[in-house]
């Protein structure tokens, strides 16, 4: 048989190489912010040769710093990932910057948006700024941006800063996929940290309390009581103790220690393949269920959905039968 047509005739075709494969791990940034695009198109055939282009490049994948950073809106996020995004590239790192906005709708014109909050990143030719892909389907924003950090160590950013712009969901969702995450808070914080949500300030394994410019004192105190109620906290992980330092983004002071508090921690291999391992384990889990959520959904009968829900409100069916009743039979 002629290779053509065996190429052609489908389960024994190999698959050949995607075009994007090459320039990608090559470095060229236009065929990564390609990737990146059709890895977020939510079209069927875009979504195959996504999977397929991810594939090949996986290998190239993995030799990364993941950041993570949060804090609330105008804490200073932009400012300091535009100041220690300079001071890495100016050390020679490659860097790109991800978001992550799981309420977002943005389109291809907000990309300026990120962009003007970041100019010097912007026009450097050592970093890459994406701004947060839109919901879509299986696995939503997490997903993409997953892949976005895959495609990213691929073209050889060395350095991944993920941050949240959302709230709601967007700490855990960044937590879940970062090697180190990094929380900003502000001098006079009290208030901010009372009403944070317990679960990011445990996820939290550097804390940084930013603006430290505006109030030396009050960053002091902000700084002790921190360390303090971290402390209280069971950690994370067994050999790693969360750190608690100052910045001033405006004035590029403080970066050098956060950035050796993210080295340290990096420093151990095994309990970065051990966080990656069991983040990777949560996320196929996530998947998985989401998944099969998807395909049975597709199955059941909205009005009799309904109507269930109602016998198990009104108390006629547990809540257990309830759903052994909306399950197809075992075997179908
Ligand atoms: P984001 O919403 O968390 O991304 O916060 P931005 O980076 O946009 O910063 C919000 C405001 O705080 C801007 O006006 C910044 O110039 C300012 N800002 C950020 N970092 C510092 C800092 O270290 N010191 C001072 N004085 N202002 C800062």
């Amino acid at each position: 048989m002629p290779a053509e047509s065996n190429r052609a005739g489908g389960a024994e075709a190999q698959p050949e190489v995607h075009p994007l494969a090459a320039p990608l791990v090559a470095g060229h940034r236009r065929a990564l912010a390609r990737a990146i695009t059709l890895a977020e198109s939510s079209r069927p055939d875009h979504q195959q040769e996504a999977q397929r282009l991810l594939a090949e490049v996986l290998p190239h994948a993995g030799r990364s710093v993941r950041i993570g950073l949060t804090g609330v809106p105008g804490v200073g996020k932009s400012t300091f990932i535009e100041a220690l995004g300079l001071h890495l590239t100016g050390a020679g790192h490659k860097v790109a910057v991800l978001a992550v906005d799981p309420s977002s709708q943005r389109t291809g014109g907000s990309i300026m948006g990120d962009k003007t909050r970041m100019p010097g990143l912007t026009a450097d030719p050592n970093a890459f700024i994406r701004p947060s892909p839109s919901g879509g389907a299986l696995g939503g924003v997490a997903r993409r941006t997953r892949e976005a950090i895959t495609l990213c160590e691929a073209a050889g950013h060395d350095v991944i800063l993920i941050e949240t712009v959302g709230v709601g969901q967007s700490e855990t969702q960044v937590a879940a996929m970062t090697d180190v995450f990094v929380l900003l808070t502000l001098p006079n914080a009290g208030d901010e940290l009372q009403g944070l949500k317990r679960g990011i300030m445990e996820r939290a394994d550097v804390c940084v309390v930013n603006k430290a410019d505006t109030d030396p004192a009050a960053t002091n105190r902000a700084q002790s009581e921190l360390a303090a109620a971290l402390h209280l906290l069971t950690p994370r992980l067994a050999d790693w103790q969360p750190r608690v330092l100052q910045s001033s983004a405006l004035r590029g002071r403080g970066l050098e220690e956060v950035w050796a508090a993210v080295q340290d921690f990096m420093s151990s291999p095994e309990r970065v393949e051990r966080k990656r391992r069991a983040q990777t384990g949560t996320w196929f889990d996530d998947l998985l269920r989401e998944a099969a959520w998807e395909r049975l959904s597709a199955g059941i009968d909205v009005a009799e959905l309904r109507r269930t829900r109602s016998q198990v409100l009104a108390g006629t069916l547990t809540p257990v039968q309830g759903v052994l009743n909306l399950m197809p039979p075992t075997g179908a």
